[in-house]
């Protein structure tokens, strides 16, 4: 029986406050000794179906900050799948821990038995700090895992399907500022060419886009320039500053903030990095003052998902592809949102998220 002392405690518990900030369903705690595991899963919403999310493994300095990074990445896979029209909620994992140093076998397993109890309300990925290997040990444990390789029957590698979805979006933008959605002679600044910015540049290139690129790494950068001998690289930070059309974040997130924000010389801005707004809301709405077209990051890069969602629901990569050209579309509908509110492009994006599940929720009520 919960003593006064207990009542007290659990009215105050920050975890119930903060979940209720922004409605999460649940928050599971799994802790196992004999392994050392030590994770969180977050179930932001269920409503448009199973909670899906890749799980990180990371170095937090507290509990609270690994709460707090599975609250808002969960929430923000919510708006992913809505906008981009999946059967699928948010959710998402953490297990805290040193990636390098603190995974094994039995641990992976522990987590997958742990994914397994919640019975399919939440489907497990990769995300930073997993590797392909790790899905495999969580699937021995658990089917409601996404994103294993292609030999064990998996969707493989999503960068070519994101890479796609970025193409289609920057496609709508053009269509929305110039009037037409070719490519052809704009030029357009690439920031990381990793797996999903050199995919995009090779769809670039071959629609007649002037591409600069710039990337941490020469062998990327020396192997983009051998694939693609037309595309221009530039160092580091002279990104920013390029007189191009487009400027495309594919590497890191938080490159649109206050600083770059009085540099960037371009007319859109669409690339497939997560979070690309240092601060959603201040430079949301600076990016708007300034002209600049901003296609949304999560709407831009939802073609990993939409491969992963491939799997889970036994199709192929063919209706991923065809899933991920639809992000023209709803690109095209969230700048439409946009213009009509007179609203940010990002918050034109969560509304179209938050109306799509309000819909869903309405139809599924018994009548
Ligand atoms: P990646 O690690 O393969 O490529 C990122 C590239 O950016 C690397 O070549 C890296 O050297 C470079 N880079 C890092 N810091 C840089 C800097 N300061 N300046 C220039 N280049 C820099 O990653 P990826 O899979 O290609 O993903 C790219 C971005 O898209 C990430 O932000 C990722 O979270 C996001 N994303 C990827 C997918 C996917 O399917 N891979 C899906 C959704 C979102």
């Amino acid at each position: 029986m919960l003593t006064a002392k207990d009542t007290k405690s659990a009215a105050e518990s920050s975890v119930l406050g903060d979940m209720g900030l922004h409605n999460h369903e649940q928050v599971v705690f799994c802790n196992d000794n004999e392994t050392g595991l030590k994770a969180i899963i977050a179930i932001h919403n269920t409503v448009l179906g199973p909670a899906l999310g890749g799980t990180r493994m990371w170095v937090y300095k507290s509990e609270a900050e690994a709460l707090n990074d599975v609250l808002r990445l969960s929430r923000g896979m919510t708006y992913k799948a809505a906008v981009a029209g999946l059967n699928l909620g948010g959710g998402k994992a953490v297990i805290i821990g040193d990636a390098r140093k603190d995974k094994n076998e039995a641990l992976m397993r522990r987590f997958g038995k742990f994914v397994d109890s919640l019975g399919g309300k939440y489907i497990t990925a990769e995300d930073v700090g997993m590797t392909s290997k790790d899905m495999e040990y969580i699937r021995f444990e658990t089917r409601h895992v996404s994103g294993i390789p292609k030999a064990m029957g998996g969707s493989g590698d999503p960068s070519p399907v994101t890479a796609y979805g970025v193409y289609m979006a920057m496609k709508a933008a053009a269509k929305e500022r110039w009037g037409s959605d070719s490519l052809n002679g704009k030029k357009v600044a690439v920031q990381g060419v990793g797996n999903v910015g050199s995919n995009l540049v090779a769809s670039l290139v071959k629609e007649g886009a002037t591409v600069f690129v710039t990337d941490i790494f020469e062998d990327r950068l020396a192997e983009i320039k051998k694939n693609h001998p037309s595309v221009q690289i530039v160092n580091g930070d002279a990104i920013y500053e390029l007189d191009v059309d487009i400027y495309a974040p594919c590497a890191l997130g938080a490159t649109v903030n206050g600083d770059t924000l009085g540099r960037l010389k371009c007319s859109v801005i669409c690339g497939a990095a997560n979070n690309q707004l240092a601060d959603e809301k201040a430079h949301g709405e600076e990016v708007m003052k300034k002209g600049i077209l901003y296609a949304p990051d999560y709407v831009v890069n939802a073609g990993g998902l939409i491969n992963v969602n491939s799997e889970v629901v036994g199709y192929g990569r063919d209706y991923a592809m065809s899933q991920a050209e639809d992000i023209f579309n709803t690109t095209l509908r969230i700048f439409a949102i946009s213009k009509a509110e007179k609203i940010p492009t990002y918050l034109a994006a969560n509304r179209l998220a938050e109306e799509r599940i309000a819909a869903i929720a309405r139809i599924r009520q018994p009548r």
